[in-house]
């Protein structure tokens, strides 16, 4: 999957972690129109359209414009607000806020770290432990099943 994409898009990468700057075209070039929508144009997509939603799959989630690694299916939990939601992370660089007080709104933006790319906002209602909840749209989410840790989790069962 990965050689796939980075023949269509420079920057995708799993492993790399330098900063990505393409410009607002290149990237209109590169990513499919309903990623560019959310990740460039800082988009919304429709809720409970995502089948990330209600994933239980084990696995990391990437950003789908740069690979960057941004969630991890265990801190995944279903808030029931329509959009793939978490309560952490992969890493505290992983993702950069903004404040966002569009739409009459007082919100935190979240971006990825290293391409800054719009994925969705963290609100503060979510579960234990961080007590956040990572409100994030599934069009900019690539998910990689983990094959050794589901191993590992289908002979606990
Ligand atoms: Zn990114």
């Amino acid at each position: 999957m990965e050689s796939d994409k980075s023949k269509l898009n420079p920057a995708y990468s799993h492993t790399d972690t330098s900063k990505v700057n393409l410009s607002d075209e290149d990237w209109k070039k590169i990513l499919p129109k309903e990623v560019y929508y959310v990740a460039r144009q800082k988009g919304t997509e429709r809720p409970w359209t995502s089948e990330f939603e209600t994933s239980r799959e084990i696995g990391t989630y990437y950003c789908a414009v740069c690979g960057n690694p941004l969630f991890l299916s265990d801190t995944k939990f279903e808030s029931g607000c329509g959009w793939p939601s978490f309560y952490q992370p992969v890493s505290r660089g992983s993702v950069l806020y903004e404040a966002d007080n569009t739409l009459g709104m007082k919100r935190t933006e979240v971006m990825c770290g290293r391409c800054r790319s719009h994925l969705g906002h963290v609100f503060e209602d979510g579960p234990p432990p961080t007590g956040l909840r990572y409100c994030i749209n599934g069009v900019v989410l690539d998910f990689e099943k983990a094959k050794e840790a589901e191993k590992q989790y289908e002979q606990k069962k």
